[in-house]
């Protein structure tokens, strides 16, 4: 097995306050890893140092073995790390379909070119990019429904296509199931299952919910106040006691 995302000594500090504090997380490829802890712990911090959203204090993050952290966000994308945002990346006025359209494109060049929308049909590899994407998050038959008019469920499955039309090797997921319905958390873990197996995707899921965590996951590290506190397959770190220490505030 070789690491596909490995990061060393991670330190991310703002002001006073070190969000992450030497984190080292190896990832290997096809595995689904979740990033547990409670709020605050750094998960986010740690996934937008990875998307380099967020510029590192101290540490290196390499990716397939090459250090990204002078990478830009766009270029860090075109290497093949995807991020399902937690926030919306969804232009609502436009259809399903042109979302996806922008997203395949922004992969291809590196930054959004909304006039794809006039010259569609010159970009008919763009184009079929798109119709993979939303197939592979059962959206194609929606595809002419304006975003703005999805059922909340759909809206995620589509930032979630929005990540993977960029075809990252690995996919970071900040939540994806964040204010969904039991059923719309449903479909969309069978998603993120299907997509590790059938795209052969690498995940970093962040998920607040432990059963959800516990299912899915291949492994699970845990965060504490920026800290790795414990690092392993589910059963292993359910058996933790740092783990139910740090959850139940003992
Ligand atoms: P989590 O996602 O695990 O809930 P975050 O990574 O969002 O945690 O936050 C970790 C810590 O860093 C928190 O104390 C948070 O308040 C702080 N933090 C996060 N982003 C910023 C920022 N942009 N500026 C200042 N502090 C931040
Ligand atoms: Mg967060």
């Amino acid at each position: 097995m070789s690491a596909i995302l490995e990061t060393d000594g991670l330190v991310k500090e703002f002001g006073g306050l070190t969000a992450t504090d030497d984190v080292n997380l190896s990832i290997e490829r096809g595995e689904l890893v979740s990033l547990i802890g409670p709020n605050g712990a750094g998960k986010s911090t740690l996934i937008n140092l990875i998307t380099r959203m967020l510029e590192e204090t101290e540490g290196d993050i390499r990716f397939e073995g090459e250090s990204i952290v002078d990478l830009e966000p766009h270029e860090v994308v075109q290497r093949g790390i995807g991020k399902s945002f937690q926030t919306a990346s969804i232009f609502p006025e436009l259809s399903v379909e042109e979302n996806a359209n922008i997203a395949s494109l922004g992969a291809e060049h590196g930054s959004f070119r909304l006039n794809f929308l006039v010259h569609r049909n010159s970009y008919p590899e763009v184009e079929q990019r798109t119709l993979d994407t939303l197939e592979a998050v059962g959206l194609r038959d929606q595809r002419d429904t304006r975003a703005a008019d999805l059922p909340y469920g759909d809206k995620r499955r589509l930032e979630i296509g929005i990540a993977l039309a960029s075809e990252p090797s690995l996919l970071l997921m900040d939540e994806p199931t964040a204010g969904m319905s039991p059923e719309e958390t449903q479909a969309t873990v069978e998603l993120i299952e299907d997509l590790q197996e059938e795209l052969d995707l690498t995940i970093l899921l962040v998920e607040h919910d432990m059963e959800i965590v516990f299912s899915v996951s291949d492994r699970i590290a845990v965060l504490n106040r920026g800290s790795i506190i414990a690092e392993g397959t589910p059963d292993e770190v359910q058996g933790d006691p740092s783990v139910q220490e740090a959850y139940l505030g003992g």
